[in-house]
């Protein structure tokens, strides 16, 4: 006998609305226990916390997952413009960034996106480039994630790489850059093959007005290691009913950059799945699929924990994975501005939307592809995903807006939001659990193949940008 869902609802709607106990969590992720670095004491305390709270809430099977990896200190860093004026200006190595001290001409590449880099051509051979970090500039080419520019300096022989920040602020904008030699027996093969360093909108800007009058000159030192360490993802279930080998799979990523809190990005989309992990545990049995909660490590630097994650079911040709909801950046915001996307399954978006017309809860249903959060691992090996979050429409801001940098703090997520996305995840979470005419298929490496041929991106089947930062590969 498997429960109605709507009483589902009736019950863990208020349990979630009536409840400080998600905010509690942020400030104990973010301001006790901090960044949260991959591979950091900080994140292995975190670790063990979401741990502990999966058992206080009732979960079963909670465990942590653990991979080996290699992780990155931070040292001093910074840039002086040699000529033709004297400055220094305040900038931040990017994780995996080695340690240098070198000096060489700018060449600065815009927007960096593809076309940016074929106009300049060979300009940037033993050249120091200067690119836009992100995309989503107005009016912008807005196609380029920040590794997708690196490999472009790095392929033209570009000897450095300098990623300026879109939004003013006097913010720094760090990123993981990827490993020389990846999946390499030694710790140097998991150093970047060039610097990488994030200056701030301003700094940057005085750069650029600078190049434009002439030959530009900069020095870049800095001091970083890079060392073996381990992760883990916490996993925990809601054991299912008649269909219990069927896992639908909800969570985010705990671990954030060293430099700030990682509050919106992603303390709170994990800590969405914690919740919805907490008001569905009564109910442990009564769903027919399981439901599991997952909190990834090292998303940041590599998507490691999804990788490792993903490989698992391999072992457990028992369990079917039914769905993966990924909750990166889930609950950022003041609520009611959530969306679901699926992975390149457009398909399935008429389903989202007769969701939100049953259970009156407006939200964006789109299908797009992205490589780059923690739904990807499972997209490559076949299995169907998406992603539910939520966005701030008042912040005004390009691209991620504080994320990856010194201002993604608790101050910028509410309690309300959290609320509101957590509501909105047990309830789809809690439809998919019990809802068999739900099950998109797999997809085989041939099908998976071709959608990223369609896109030119065949060659992440072989090779991630970050994935390779494992130990364990
Ligand atoms: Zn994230």
């Amino acid at each position: 006998m498997t429960v109605d869902i709507s009483q589902v609802e009736q019950a863990v709607i208020p349990n979630i609305w009536l409840s400080d106990g998600i905010y509690r969590n942020l400030l104990h992720l973010c301001d006790d226990l901090g960044h949260r670095f991959g591979g950091s004491d900080s994140e292995h305390q975190a670790a063990e916390y979401l741990r502990q709270k999966m058992v206080e809430y009732g979960l079963t099977n909670v465990h942590l997952e653990e991979f080996p990896m290699y992780t990155w200190e931070r040292g001093d860093c910074e840039i002086m413009l040699t000529g033709p004026v004297e400055r220094h200006l305040s900038t931040m190595a990017m994780p995996y960034c080695p340690s240098v001290d070198m000096e060489g001409d700018v060449v600065d590449v815009g927007e960096g996106e593809a076309a940016d880099f074929e106009r300049v051509g060979d300009a940037i051979r033993g050249k120091i480039v200067l690119t836009d970090a992100e995309s989503g500039r107005p009016g912008g080419e807005s196609k380029s994630h920040r590794t997708d520019k690196y490999r472009q300096a790095v392929d033209g022989g570009a000897i450095a790489c300098v990623f300026l920040n879109l939004n003013p602020g006097l913010l720094h904008i760090t990123g993981a850059l990827y490993a020389k030699n990846p999946g390499g027996p030694n710790v140097e093969d998991h150093e970047a093959p060039i610097p990488g360093v994030g200056i701030s909108w301003e700094s940057g800007s005085l750069v650029r007005r600078m190049a434009e009058r002439g030959p530009l000159k900069m020095r870049i030192k800095t001091n970083n290691k890079t060392v073996k360490s381990h992760s883990n993802n916490v996993v925990g279930d809601i054991r299912g009913g008649e269909l219990a080998n069927e896992i639908v799979l909800f969570g985010g990523h705990y671990d954030g950059h060293d430099v700030a809190q990682g509050a919106g990005d992603d303390a709170a989309g994990t800590l969405v799945g914690l919740e919805v992990g907490r008001v569905l545990a009564p109910f442990a049995g009564q769903f027919k699929r399981t439901i599991r909660i997952i909190c990834f490590g090292c998303e940041e630097i590599g998507l490691l924990g999804s990788f490792h994650h993903a490989d698992e079911y391999a072992k457990h040709p028992d369990e079917k994975l039914v769905w993966v909801m990924n909750l990166d950046s889930a609950g950022n915001g003041p609520g009611g501005y959530e969306h679901v996307n699926t992975t390149a399954d457009p398909g399935l978006v008429p389903y989202f939307e007769q969701w939100a017309k049953d259970h009156h809860y407006a939200f964006e249903a789109r299908s797009g592809l992205s490589a780059h959060s923690d739904h990807f691992p499972f997209f490559l090996k076949g299995y169907p995903s998406g992603s539910l979050a939520s966005r701030n429409p008042n912040r005004g801001m390009i691209g991620r807006g504080f994320g990856h940098t010194e201002a993604d703090t608790v101050d910028k997520v509410n309690l309300r939001g959290l609320q509101m996305c957590a509501i909105f995840a047990a309830r789809v979470a809690a439809t998919l659990a019990n809802d068999t005419e739900f099950a998109p298929p797999s997809r085989s490496q041939d099908e998976v193949r071709a959608l990223l041929e369609e896109k030119n991106q065949a060659d992440l089947l072989e090779h991630h940008w970050g994935r390779d930062n494992r130990a364990d590969v």
